[in-house]
């Protein structure tokens, strides 16, 4: 039974292992295919694709794009997407990153006007894992306020300083679920919607309506196995799929030290990964080691 992973985070975006790192990572957990998805960026691809060969593991390249969706956030896995700078997708990727580095520079100066914060201890932590370019997140400004004392760790900060509530929170550009499903599907490839009923990120329920509002807007799969979803979360989007011929995934959202999720907790059944790369039409395909 081949053991699959297909959401994992690397230093090139909020992860803490650089690509490399990662496919290692992943060959000593016992897997045999891993998809990066790092937030709204493929610079780590490059990097782990020669990783692939070394380790034996295969890759499935990916993205994590943010979006929102009738007022809610939604993360949704591009797997298998052409990276070429010129489809539409590569360019709201890429205004998503200035608005991320906008957004990420203004929460620090406001920040530091009350505690010891500079954009170069921002800079400095994703400097220090060998990540540039990356696309940078909350989490990195965690990781500068760890090493500057302020906080213990990432869940206090994320508790406290940059809370959605906390006066230093700064939105960054929002992308409508809809056209990235679209943008995807332009690029060839698919669009798994991320932990879709994960309680952290949601203060009330999701009805059904939802979620079936995201599959009218094209959306391939769900990603069923996931750290957040509770077992009844998992049985209601394993019956959603079945009933519309979608695709289930799992996926263990590793972010090396920066979360305590391991590679290899949540897994996807090879069918799926082999359902993913027939649906994909790009020039994009897994790479074998
Ligand atoms: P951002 O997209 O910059 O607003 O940051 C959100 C990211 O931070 C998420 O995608 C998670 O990877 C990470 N995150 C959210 N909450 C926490 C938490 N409590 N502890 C650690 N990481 C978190
Ligand atoms: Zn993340
Ligand atoms: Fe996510
Ligand atoms: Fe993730």
């Amino acid at each position: 039974m081949q053991r699959i992973d297909l959401h994992t985070h690397s230093a090139v975006s909020d992860g803490t292992d650089t690509p490399r790192a990662l496919m290692e990572a992943a060959a000593a957990a016992g897997l045999d295919a891993i998809a990066l998805t790092d937030h709204d960026t493929v610079a780590g691809w490059a990097e782990a694709e020669s990783a692939s060969a070394e380790y034996g593991v295969a890759l499935i390249p990916g993205i994590e794009v943010s979006t929102r969706h009738e007022g809610r956030s939604v993360h949704v896995l591009a797997l298998l997407v052409d990276p070429a700078p010129s489809t539409r997708l590569a360019q709201t990727l890429e205004s998503m990153r200035t608005s991320r580095l906008e957004r990420a520079q203004a929460m620090v100066a406001a920040i530091g006007a009350d505690h010891p914060l500079s954009w170069d201890d921002v800079d400095a932590v994703a400097r220090d894992r060998g990540a540039a370019p990356y696309s940078v997140g909350r989490p990195h400004i965690a990781d500068a306020l760890i090493r500057r004392g302020v906080v213990r760790d990432r869940t206090e900060a994320f508790a406290g300083i940059l809370a959605p509530r906390s006066p230093y929170y700064v939105p960054y550009r929002t992308f409508s679920t809809a056209d990235a499903i679209q943008q995807i599907h332009e690029a060839g490839g698919v669009a798994i919607a991320a932990h879709a009923l994960s309680a952290s990120r949601r203060r009330d329920a999701v009805p059904d309506a939802f979620l079936e509002s995201l599959i009218e807007s094209g959306i391939d799969g769900f990603e069923v196995h996931h750290r957040e979803h509770s077992e009844r979360d998992e049985s209601r989007l394993a019956d959603i799929v079945t009933a519309h011929g979608l695709i289930a995934t799992g996926g263990s959202d590793y972010h090396g030290t920066g979360k305590p999720n391991r590679l290899g907790e949540n897994l996807t059944a090879p069918e799926s990964l082999d359902a993913i790369i027939h649906r994909a039409t790009g020039p994009t395909g897994v790479r074998h080691p």
